[in-house]
């Protein structure tokens, strides 16, 4: 059942001629593995943007889907918190004309809508594919603790629930899930769950040769995979 819901997304990629999955189905693929990812759906009007909000809920989220854009705020393809349907309205539109100033020849696929995660302290899960060692995965702080103290983790894959809680205690900035400096306690049960989950939707899926989920936003209870992206492998 569920082998064939991930194929179905994996070969409509192939057959748009792909070597990546958009948000959403990378998330629709996540979510076949119980990873906690934001709910919503691809809209193509306005209308049916500010019906796909009230479904959702507000505050809502709305992103530029495009084949060309892989980085979407960066093109200010991204609008957060959006609070009623005027709103939704404004950020449909306002999307759309930045996407055009600058992008103009990226093709637009629609609009994705969805649910607004409350901010907290983000963490990334990630894998990729050691030309020796095979599929790895990675744990790490978001933000400036990747980005510039590459404070990470890595193991290969498949991992155990014991690998998946020592990749979350080994990193540098560990105490800041514990709750240092006033940040909310991490739930590290939620976190150890979407590790191994990751680990066994890369080790079924060998057609994802990269996969980064970034952020994701961990709370006291329960975590919240905000933006997920997967590269393919080629076609055999
Ligand atoms: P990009 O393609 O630029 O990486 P993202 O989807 O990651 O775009 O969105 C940019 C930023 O907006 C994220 O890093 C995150 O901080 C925030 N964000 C995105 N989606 C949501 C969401 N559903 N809820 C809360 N914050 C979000
Ligand atoms: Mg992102």
């Amino acid at each position: 059942m569920r082998i064939e819901r991930v194929s179905e997304i994996l070969q409509r990629a192939y057959a748009e001629g792909r070597d990546f999955l958009f948000e959403h189905e990378a998330k629709e693929l996540c979510r076949l593995y119980d990873l906690p990812v934001t709910k919503g759906r691809v809209v193509r009007s306005e209308e049916e943007a500010v019906k796909a909000a009230e479904e959702v809920g507000f505050p809502v989220v709305l992103k530029i889907v495009s084949p060309q854009i892989l980085h979407k705020s960066d093109v200010g393809g991204v609008v957060l918190n959006v609070k009623d349907a005027q709103g939704v309205r404004e950020a449909y539109e306002g999307i759309l004309n930045n996407v055009k100033k600058r992008r103009p020849d990226a093709e637009i696929e629609g609009i994705y809508v969805q649910e607004m995660a409350p901010s907290s302290t983000e963490v990334i899960v990630g894998a990729t594919k050691d030309p020796t060692f095979g599929p790895t995965i990675m744990f790490g702080l978001g933000g400036i603790f990747v980005e510039i103290l590459k404070d990470v983790s890595f193991r290969l894959i498949p991992i155990t629930r014991d690998d998946a809680v020592e990749m979350i205690h080994e990193i540098r900035s560990y105490k800041i899930l514990e709750g240092a400096r006033g940040m909310p306690k991490a739930d590290e049960g939620a976190l150890v769950d979407i590790l191994l989950n990751t680990s066994r939707m890369v080790s079924e899926c060998p057609e994802i040769k990269e996969l980064d989920m970034n952020p994701i936003l961990v709370y006291e209870k329960g975590a919240k995979i905000v933006d997920a992206r997967v590269i393919l492998e080629e076609k055999k």
